[in-house]
C-alpha cells in the first residue's frame, strides 16, 4: 500500500528534508583528509538535534550511528568509527536521515576527499546524473519503471555496474515504506499517484554489480573491491512535478 501524503505531512517532510540538507551542506565543508567518520557522525548528530529533529538511523534495526559512512569499495550502511580516517583520493558516501514532526527525510551524497582519480570523478558524475534522470520521471501518471529505466540507462551509457540488491523506497512516517524502487528496469507498472513520496537512490559501481555484507553485519561492499557511489533524494510526485524535500528551503 502506497500512502499519499497530506499537505501537512508534506510540510513536515520538507522541514525534515531541510534539516538533512543542512547536514549535507556541513558535510561538504568538513569532509577532508584527516577527519574520522566518527567526527562526521558527531557533527551530523549535533545539527539534527539543534534543529529539534530525531536522527532516524540511530537505533534503526540496531544501527549504532546517525549517519552511514561508506568509503571507496563500501556501497552503503558503513558504520562511523574513530578509527576510520579519510585519506586523500577517497570517495565517501554519507547517508543521512532526520525525522521531524514524525516525518522522515532521507538523502545520501558521495563526496570526493581531496583530489580523486578521473575514474572516481566519472563514477560520481554518472551516479548523480542518474539520480536526477530518475527524479525527472517522478511525476503523476508515470509508472515506477519509468524511474528505474531512466537510472539504468545512465549506467548502461557510462558502463557502470548497478547495485541490484538495494534500491529506492517509499518514505514518510517510516523510513522504509512501500513501494520498493529498483535501480534497473523490471517492468514495474505501479502508477505514480499525486503526493506519494519515494527516496530515489541509485548506487553505481566502477566494476561489476555484485556486492556482499561485511562481517560487521552492516557494511555493504563491492565483491570486486572497486569503488561505488551513492546519491539519494527524497522526492514527492506533485501535480506541479517532482518536489525534492531533501534540499535547503529558502
Ligand atoms: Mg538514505
Ligand atoms: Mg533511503
Amino acid at each position: 500500500m502506497i500512502n499519499k501524503k497530506s499537505r501537512d505531512e508534506i510540510k513536515r517532510m520538507r522541514h525534515a528534508g531541510h534539516i538533512v540538507a543542512l547536514v549535507h551542506q556541513k558535510m561538504k565543508e568538513v569532509v577532508e583528509p584527516g577527519i574520522s567518520t566518527k567526527e562526521l557522525d558527531n557533527i551530523a548528530m549535533n545539527i539534527i538535534k539543534e534543529n529539534r529533529a530525531i536522527p532516524t538511523f540511530l537505533g534503526y534495526s540496531g544501527f549504532p550511528a546517525c549517519i552511514c559512512t561508506s568509503i571507496n569499495q563500501q556501497v552503503v550502511h558503513g558504520i562511523p568509527s574513530e578509527d576510520v580516517i579519510l585519506k586523500e583520493g577517497d570517495i565517501i558516501a554519507i547517508d543521512v536521515g532526520a525525522t521531524y514532526g514524525g516525518l522522515v527525510g532521507d538523502s545520501a551524497w558521495s563526496y570526493a576527499v581531496g583530489n580523486v582519480s578521473d575514474d572516481i570523478k566519472r563514477l560520481m558524475k554518472a551516479t548523480e546524473e542518474s539520480l536526477y534522470a530518475g527524479i525527472e520521471k517522478m511525476c503523476p501518471g508515470n509508472v515506477l519503471d519509468d524511474i528505474s529505466k531512466a537510472i539504468e540507462s545512465v549506467a548502461i551509457r557510462e558502463n557502470m555496474g548497478i547495485v541490484r540488491q538495494y534500491g529506492g523506497h517509499g518514505v514518510g512516517h517510516e523510513m522504509h515504506e512501500d513501494p520498493f524502487l529498483f535501480n534497473y528496469s523490471v517492468g514495474d507498472n505501479t502508477l505514480i499517484r499525486p503526493n506519494i513520496a519515494i527516496a530515489i537512490e541509485p548506487m553505481f559501481n566502477l566494476g561489476g554489480d555484485d556486492v556482499f555484507v561485511e562481517q560487521d553485519g552492516w557494511t555493504v561492499s563491492t565483491k570486486d573491491g572497486k569503488p561505488s557511489a551513492h546519491f539519494e533524494h527524497t522526492v514527492i510526485a506533485t501535480d506541479d512535478g517532482p518536489l525534492i524535500t531533501t534540499k535547503l528551503m529558502n
